[in-house]
């Protein structure tokens, strides 16, 4: 674009970027307002375990609807939420959500379902997670065992003594942690011994092309039977068709989540997969 306007391209850019900026503040203040109002919601995508079949969890992911702009992506608000330390009371009600509804579908006889919740570095850092956790906890009532936060390497490779006290302090409470996005982030995985993790997801930019890209085979099959050796379950993401389920099946991942199975979908229609 800056190519084609020429001469213009910097006040192209000026114009753009104050656009972003403006846009910025409008999108930051409508967050507000939808923290406010309770314009969030969760939506659940199923988790599978590649073997039997058997669903096995869910992952909550945000949702926003804002009554102009529509469906505004996670992808683009939760960044703006992470700067601007939103992220602390938008996560906490996050967990609070996920966890009632976790709840209620243990109460309806859904006992060894895992609900997993996304947790951004920026609540570790600027909130209190084991104080939010725990008082989802409490509140819900849902067990912290079928409780998982998804934590992300950039997270995990600072070592800083408030992360390792507040990481070590939810393990005591019970509630079990999987890397999201695994693979994109570092190659020293030397956090892989200091905290105890239960899963690797493997991000879906390896999961996409799987079928006819080798590369993306050889990474897949090397995270797997790394986790093989560490204990660890893989889950992959991404997943939209049953060849590429064939294949991680092939490769030794054990569990998966994907547009093959279902998206995210709202609670009242998550249940037709614990009916089935
Ligand atoms: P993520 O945690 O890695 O979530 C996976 C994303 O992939 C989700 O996008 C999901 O809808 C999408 N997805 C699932 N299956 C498929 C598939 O088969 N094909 C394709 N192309 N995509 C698939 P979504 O919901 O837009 O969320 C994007 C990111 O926003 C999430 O990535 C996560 O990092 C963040 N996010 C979402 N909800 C929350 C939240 O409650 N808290 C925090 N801190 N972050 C969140
Ligand atoms: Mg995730
Ligand atoms: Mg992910
Ligand atoms: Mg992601």
């Amino acid at each position: 674009r800056a190519k084609e306007s020429g001469r213009n391209a910097f006040r192209f850019w000026d114009t753009e970027m104050n656009a972003s900026v403006v846009e910025h503040v409008e999108l930051l203040s409508a967050m507000r307002a939808a923290l406010a109002h309770r314009d969030f919601t969760l939506s659940y995508q199923p988790q599978f375990d590649l073997r039997t079949g058997r669903l096995i969890g869910a992952e909550a992911l945000i949702r926003w609807r804002h009554a102009e702009l529509g469906q505004i992506s996670p992808a683009r608000f939760i960044p703006l939420a992470e700067r601007s330390g939103l992220i602390v009371p938008i996560g906490d009600w996050v967990l609070q959500e996920a966890c009632t509804q976790a709840q209620r579908w243990r109460a309806a006889g859904w006992t060894d379902l895992t609900i997993s919740v996304n947790v951004s570095p920026v609540q570790f850092k600027r909130g209190s997670v084991e104080t939010s956790v725990a008082q989802a906890l409490a509140e819900s009532g849902l067990p912290s065992g079928n409780l998982e936060l998804e934590l992300t390497e950039s997270l995990l490779i600072q070592d800083s003594l408030s992360l390792i006290e507040s990481l070590a302090s939810l393990r005591r409470l019970g509630v079990r942690f999987a890397i999201d996005d695994f693979g994109t982030g570092y190659s020293n995985l030397a956090y892989l011994k200091r905290f105890e993790v239960e899963r690797l997801k493997i991000d879906q930019t390896f999961v996409r092309r799987l079928t006819d890209d080798v590369q993306d085979q050889a990474i897949v099959r090397a995270i797997v039977q790394m986790a093989a050796s560490l204990n660890l379950f893989t889950v992959a993401e991404g997943v939209e068709d049953g060849a590429t389920l064939a294949l991680l099946g092939d490769l030794g991942c054990q569990q998966g989540q994907g547009f093959h199975w279902s998206p995210a979908v709202p609670a009242a229609e998550f249940e037709k997969f614990l009916a089935a």
